[in-house]
């Protein structure tokens, strides 16, 4: 349910009708745009009768929301937000661009990759730690040790590190050793992880589940933000459909469509959703056409002997030439590509 306010209602009267809202149990979100002022009711209005709160000298009109989703509801929240993560921010004109490889191998693997990427333009280095993998005879990730590795890739380069987190028992070491924690695809779901993910300040980059809505997306992402923590971007990396030709589908559409059902930044992975290096760069390229906020790109060292998805991987070389292309695409499109981060300049 959203109140729009008459026009000209003083700060104290706001703060009364607020207090009075919140007292049923309902959080408020107060919001403004050119000409008026808003509070979007949030929780449980199903059984709420508009009317009890049309009768209050301060309110001009009552309006239902049907959405299930509210604080990730555009309606509730009208300009795009921007989300610090690191030194960067991720939302608004400049594209943030995440690169790295799919599995953090070795101290040296991630820092000698780190370097590339950075010199190549990325803003974010990525790189799984733990790997949510289909075998469990595959290789499962570095864990702790993986994390480690990434901190010092960080302090060689100052990229901020985005990393999967997949259980809540490690919330806490995510919390203190990495920039952004990420929710993958497998895991878009699971409630619990969204709820502790939910309780910190960290940034969270929430991958669209395999075979996800887009309300079913949105709903993962308010499970975040009802917790409290409201630093969330979605991530679009295909889905499952009829078509296996490729290992996903990116739904391109889903761009546009987040833009105009929540203010919530989005970025584009088209190294999972194609699963083959040669459809990065058209993914990549519409991501952006299509109003994407950044990238997400997996590039390896050595694609051929990459430990995880080296199929989809870029070589630095290949992210360095994209890195080009993307620039140009962006000032084509009104945007920019984010500075690299300056803190240091290994
Ligand atoms: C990944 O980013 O390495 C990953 C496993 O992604 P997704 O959850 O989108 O499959
Ligand atoms: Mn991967």
């Amino acid at each position: 349910m959203i109140i729009v306010l008459k026009q000209g209602v003083t700060a104290s009267a706001i703060k009364e009708l607020t207090n009075r809202i919140e007292s049923q149990g309902l959080a408020v979100s107060h919001f403004t745009d050119i000409k008026r002022e808003f509070l979007g009711l949030i929780g449980d209005t199903t059984g709420m009768d508009p009317h009890q709160w049309q009768a209050s000298p301060e309110v001009e009109q009552v309006i239902r929301v049907a959405d299930p989703y509210k604080r990730a509801n555009r309606k509730f929240h009208p300009q795009n937000s921007i989300v610090s993560v690191g030194d960067q921010t991720i939302g608004g004109d400049r594209l943030g661009i995440i690169a790295g490889p799919c599995s953090v191998e070795s101290e040296e693997q991630i820092v000698t990759i780190a370097k590339q990427l950075k010199q190549a333009g990325a803003n974010f280095l990525r790189g799984g730690a733990f790997k949510p993998r289909t075998s469990p005879y595959s290789f499962q990730g570095l864990e702790l040790e993986g994390l480690k590795m990434l901190q010092t890739a960080k302090a060689e380069t100052g990229l901020p590190i985005v990393t999967e987190l997949m259980s809540t028992k490690w919330v806490d070491q995510f919390v203190e050793s990495v920039d952004m924690i990420q929710i993958g695809a497998r895991n878009m779901q699971n409630f619990d992880l969204l709820k502790e993910v939910g309780r910190t300040q960290t940034p969270v980059l929430l991958k669209r589940g395999l075979s996800a809505t887009y309300k079913e997306w949105l709903m993962s992402a308010e499970y975040i933000m009802a917790a409290g923590n409201d630093n969330v971007i979605l991530c679009e990396r295909g889905i499952r459909t009829f078509e296996t030709g490729t290992r996903n589908t990116l739904d391109i559409q889903a761009v546009p469509v987040m833009k105009e059902l929540s203010h919530l930044p989005i970025i584009v992975d088209p190294s999972h959703a194609g699963g083959m290096s040669y459809l990065v760069e058209a993914g990549a390229k519409s991501g952006v056409v299509a109003g994407a906020d950044g990238l997400m790109i997996e590039v390896h060292n050595d694609p051929a002997n990459a430990w995880s998805d080296g199929e989809q991987c870029l070589t630095p070389d290949e992210f360095s030439s994209l890195m080009e292309k993307i620039r140009s695409l962006a000032i084509f499109e009104g945007r920019s590509v984010a500075e690299a981060s300056t803190i240091l300049t290994n």
